[in-house]
């Protein structure tokens, strides 16, 4: 009996690789979700069938009011949070810099910074010990795209991943003496269907182990930066990407 973590996108994907790893850890899980709400609710029938505890809650991580009922509901459900994986992610539409559209780069800057951040920010007022709570851990999704900046294809994705890298380590610092780390996971090209099989098989000669990666490898290292095993480990970004 762990505590609550709240992942945002849990319904598919890494999101849903985590809720499963996560619950495994005895972690009650709420897993949030935009759209699919079957999905997600197949991810909590299968960690309640394994003896585990979870409920899917939607919400939009970019609109303010959403992220706060996310976190009332939980609450609500299983408890005091106790971390955040802040999962929910999207890659904007594959388009070069000089063809992107305003509503693509607004959209991915929207859910990929700003919804890390307010979700992050009501995570700090419920765990921060200056706000009366008892600490927790948080972890952000990255991506290696931060440093290799996908030219040709998601150069504002890759943008948004950097700003993630720097609010790990500003938010990390900030609430360090309150029981709060801060890290981030930064995946290469992991099999989900954020990654098409051709975009797979192009990328593939590029990784250093020669594969992809599963979402549950990319679980792992949350599921450790979440836990207490990590405890000095804060501000910083752990690269799961098969040597890419
Ligand atoms: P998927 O596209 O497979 O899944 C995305 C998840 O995010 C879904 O659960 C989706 O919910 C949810 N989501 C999307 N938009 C929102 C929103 N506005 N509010 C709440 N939830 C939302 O993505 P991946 O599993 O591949 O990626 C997960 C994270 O990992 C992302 O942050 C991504 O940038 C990062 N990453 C992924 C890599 C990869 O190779 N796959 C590499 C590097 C980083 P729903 O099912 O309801 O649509």
């Amino acid at each position: 009996m762990q505590g609550l973590v709240i992942v945002t996108g849990g319904s598919r994907g890494i999101g849903a690789a985590i809720c499963r790893r996560l619950a495994q850890d005895g972690f009650a899980v709420a897993v949030n979700y935009a759209a699919r709400a079957k999905a997600a609710a197949e991810v909590v029938q299968d960690i309640i069938a394994a003896g585990g505890r979870a409920r899917a809650f939607p919400g939009d991580v970019a609109r303010e009011q959403d992220v706060d009922a996310l976190f009332a509901a939980a609450q609500d459900s299983f408890g005091r949070v106790v971390g955040l994986v802040n999962n929910a992610g999207i890659i904007g539409g594959a388009s070069r810099v000089d063809e992107l559209t305003l509503d693509a780069l607004q959209r991915t800057l929207a859910v990929n910074v700003v919804g890390t951040i307010l979700a992050a920010r009501a995570a700090v007022r419920v765990m921060s010990t200056r706000h009366g709570g008892v600490g927790g851990s948080i972890v952000n999704l990255s991506s290696v795209a931060a440093r290799l900046g996908a030219p040709g294809e998601f150069v504002h994705y890759a943008m948004s991943k950097g700003a993630i890298d720097s609010f790990t380590i500003g938010l990390g610092r900030e609430v360090a003496d309150e029981g709060i780390r801060v890290n981030a996971v930064a995946p290469g090209v992991i099999d989900t269907e954020m990654n098409p099989g051709e975009r797979q098989a192009r990328l593939v000669p590029n990784v250093p182990i020669k594969r992809v990666g599963l979402a549950a490898e990319v679980a792992e290292a949350v599921a450790w930066l979440i836990s207490p095993a990590a405890s000095y480990v804060t501000g910083t970004t752990l690269t799961v990407s098969g040597g890419r």
